[in-house]
């Protein structure tokens, strides 16, 4: 039977099948050899290794359920393709015990397989089965492997959204900017915050065309934001994701954008956290100095809550920096946060940089860090992030 099947050929690296995708078909490793990836923590982790003569694929081909893991090849791999309306065709001949059996035993697989985590972290090849599986986890884990097959279709179904939320001058009471917050609507979930989406975009490899889509969207909507502010120097800022800085067309693609919704650079702010410089520094100095070229200004996010030195600040041409909520939400009852959100106002205002106080939630808040010094503020207290009224 085997012989009368097509081939596919995978070149090393290339992706067979992804976690979350339709599994319409198995496939019998003839020659070479494949990776099998799961999320575990919110990271992709190799959790096994297959070869010549093993089969792949072929629980979601049979159960119809989303695949649950992603699958590459780490060299050149031959497969043979076996497709569901054959499966189908043999197992209609089958006996109907036969048959409930394989469903059952398929049932017990997916159950356990959910909660296998690699021994170490460089121990690929053996798995740990979890303890006793709970009932909240795995419905998490199904719902991330809905989503990240739904999140491939979210940006030609237009299902993002953009929110936008003021950026206030303290001590001028006026509004300066607004800082732009993507929500995917999903057809069946409803409106899914970024925190629960970003990190699966990253995974599946949407997170750039997302990037780009973010920014075009809050440069397109710019000319209409811009007419609600009412500060001398406005401004948008928009939110850089890691794999964003690696790419050498970025500041290209940011050139272009501007350019074609007729932005001043100067009026576009990016903001980045220092996690992202942290993984590929070099790379993030160039980017970030090419972007600063451009004439946009950068903007140092959470500010607090990473793990670096302060020599971030000089190293880097950042011009704003953000105190994150968890410092500013405690300012008036907390003597730490206190002395924490003082010593940052002070250190960014020697070092000529203006500081954005985030997660503003209340008028006492938004009096006391007018005392410290603080020029801007964002938060509740100013507004939500709310969609642009076409
Ligand atoms: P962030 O950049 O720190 O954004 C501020 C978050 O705090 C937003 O959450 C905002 O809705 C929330 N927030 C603002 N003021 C208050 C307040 O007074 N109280 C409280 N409790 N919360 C407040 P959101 O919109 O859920 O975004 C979460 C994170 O997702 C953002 O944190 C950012 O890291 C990321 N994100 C959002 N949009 C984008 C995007 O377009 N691209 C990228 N790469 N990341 C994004
Ligand atoms: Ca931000
Ligand atoms: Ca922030």
């Amino acid at each position: 039977m085997l012989e009368n099947l097509n081939r596919e050929i995978f070149a090393p690296g290339q992706t067979i099948f992804l976690a979350g995708e339709e599994g319409d078909c198995a496939y019998l490793i003839e020659e070479g050899s494949v990776e099998i990836c799961v999320l575990l923590h919110k990271q992709w982790r190799r959790v096994s290794l297959l070869g010549k003569g093993e089969l792949i694929g072929e629980v979601a081909l049979i159960d119809r359920q989303p695949r649950t893991a992603t699958v590459r090849a780490v060299v050149k791999t031959v497969l043979v393709p076996i497709r569901r309306e054959l499966i189908d065709e043999l197992l209609e001949k089958t006996d109907p015990v036969i048959r409930h059996l394989l469903k059952v035993v398929l049932e017990r697989f997916r159950t356990t397989q959910a909660y296998m985590v690699p021994r170490s972290s460089g121990d690929s090849e053996s798995l740990l089965e979890y303890p006793a599986p709970q009932g909240g986890l795995h419905a998490t884990a199904a719902r991330n492997l809905m989503l990240a097959g739904d999140i491939a279709h979210a940006l030609v179904a237009d299902q993002f959204e953009m929110h936008y939320q003021p950026i206030c001058h303290l001590a001028e009471d006026r509004v300066a900017g607004f800082e732009a917050l993507i929500r995917w609507n999903h057809p069946r979930e409803g409106m899914i915050s970024p925190l629960d989406f970003l990190w699966l975009a990253e995974q599946t490899g949407q997170i750039r065309a997302i990037g780009l889509w973010t920014l075009e969207r809050a440069c397109r909507d710019w000319p209409k934001l811009r007419r609600m502010t009412n500060f001398g120097r406005p401004f948008v800022s928009v939110n850089l994701s890691a794999n964003q800085l690696t790419g050498d067309q970025f500041v290209e693609e940011v050139r272009n954008i501007l350019q074609k919704s007729r932005m001043d650079p100067g009026e576009l702010k990016l903001e980045l956290t220092e996690t992202i410089i942290i993984g590929r520094p070099e790379i993030a100095a160039q980017v970030l100095n090419n972007l600063i070229e451009l004439g946009s200004s950068l903007a140092l996010d959470d500010f607090g809550t990473g793990y670096s030195g302060l020599d971030y600040l000089q190293r880097y041409p950042i011009g704003t920096l953000k105190i994150d909520r968890a410092f500013i939400s405690h300012l008036l009852d907390n003597e730490q946060s206190l002395e924490i959100v003082r010593t940052s106002i002070e250190l960014a205002h020697s070092l000529k940089m203006d500081v954005v106080a985030e997660g503003v939630e209340t008028d006492a808040i938004r009096v006391k860090l007018l005392e410290l010094g603080c020029n801007f503020g964002q938060g509740w207290f100013f507004g939500k992030p709310v969609a642009l009224e076409s």
